[in-house]
């Protein structure tokens, strides 16, 4: 079965060995007679998979033993609300607003905290990642909130900032649902991460949240049990039942991640590679064309969400159709920002890119 190219900002295409695997199995997991979704949460079988996937989620992002990895539910939206919760003791907390996820972040902590914003480009349309010497921190925040990979405005954050050389004790928390699992991550300047999984990890609904021990004893009272990093990591992510499928789906996915080779490197940074030329393979052929153009500062571009427009916006509706017939799927850019955008996740293979740079070419040719 030869299947399109599927562009999905979220959710999105996954490696097709996962579900493939996932097929084979689905009505007896191993020899169980079960299948997952089929299983007790606390019996061996399904404990086997959870601890597979903790293990394997921390080796590849080499998570250090100080932090505690959480499989919960509630998706991005819902940590915008557990977060402060959990972290800002009710008092300030500053945001960089860098696209529509943080501004999203930013709204939902004003009902728990009072947030406070650092830095915003905003008024520049979200096209750049502002510079973190441009930042206002405020002394008194709990943490500095910001979205890594800004999935709408395809705005990537490449460097973590060193809060602590900027003169702040706050934890730096980072949303990083669009591009978790994509590259490394610098955990020495990160009190906490969030990803909802549908990006680069499984189903939607599954969450994964990476916070420091020492963070995790703050709650609010009022914050929901189920949602409480202490509670939720004292039982392992068993406080009540978690997204047994989704942490199964994951866990595949961690261990086709550990499968990748690239140029004689694997795991994550062999996908981190991959990425890298997937993404630049795009981008220099928009910047080579004048029939098409990404508008975001160089420095600020992501690998995994590339918005782009046509130059004359009257032939999106026949370059849509096109792409469809070609097997190029779900293209369209998000309504607030229009246009195109393409989403490049682990899962898009590099071949995917090149048939799309054709497509790009063939359309430009056609109607130029
Ligand atoms: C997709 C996405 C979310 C999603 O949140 P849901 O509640 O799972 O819909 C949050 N943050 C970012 C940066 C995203 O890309």
């Amino acid at each position: 079965m030869t299947r399109p190219y599927n562009f999905s900002a979220g959710p999105a295409a996954m490696p097709e060995e996962v579900l493939e695997l996932a097929a084979a199995e689905m009505l007896d997991w191993h020899g169980s007679g079960m299948g997952v979704m089929e299983m007790s949460h606390r019996g061996s079988e399904f404990i086997s998979i959870y601890e597979q996937a903790a293990s394997d989620f921390r080796e590849l992002l080499n998570i250090p033993q100080e932090f505690k990895i959480l499989f919960m539910q509630g998706g991005g939206l819902g940590e915008n609300a557990i977060v402060p919760l959990n972290l800002s003791k009710g008092g300030c907390v500053d945001f960089v607003l860098s696209g529509s996820w943080g501004q999203k972040s930013y709204k939902e902590a004003a009902k728990y905290a009072k947030p406070l914003i650092a830095a915003s480009s905003e008024e520049a349309g979200f096209t750049f990642f502002p510079n973190p010497s441009t930042w206002s921190l405020n002394d008194s925040s709990s943490y500095v909130h910001l979205c890594t990979n800004e999935t709408i405005h395809g705005v990537e954050c490449h460097t973590l900032p060193d809060l602590r050389s900027m003169g702040s004790k706050a934890p730096l928390v980072i949303d990083f649902s669009s591009h978790v699992l994509s590259r490394s991550v610098d955990w020495s300047r990160v009190g906490a991460a969030f990803a909802g999984a549908q990006k680069n990890i499984g189903p939607a609904g599954l969450t994964l949240v990476v916070v420091r021990e020492a963070l995790i004893d703050q709650a609010l009272d009022i914050c929901p049990s189920a949602f409480n990093y202490k509670l939720v990591a004292g039982a392992d992510s068993m406080y009540n039942t978690p997204p047994t499928y989704g942490i199964y789906i994951a866990g595949l996915t961690f261990q086709w991640l550990k499968r990748q080779v690239e140029n004689g490197k694997t795991g994550l940074e062999a996908i981190e590679l991959r990425n890298k030329t997937k993404s630049e393979l795009l981008y220099n052929f928009l910047d080579s064309s004048s029939f098409y153009e990404n508008k975001v500062d160089h420095l600020s571009r992501s690998r995994m969400n590339i918005p782009f427009f046509l130059k004359d916006e009257s032939r999106n509706e026949a370059f849509l159709k096109g792409a469809k017939e070609q097997g190029l799927l779900q293209l369209k850019g998000h309504k607030s920002v229009g246009g195109m955008r393409a989403s490049i996740y682990n899962a898009m293979p590099l071949k995917g890119v090149q048939v799309l740079i054709e497509y790009l070419r063939e359309f430009e040719r056609a109607h130029s």
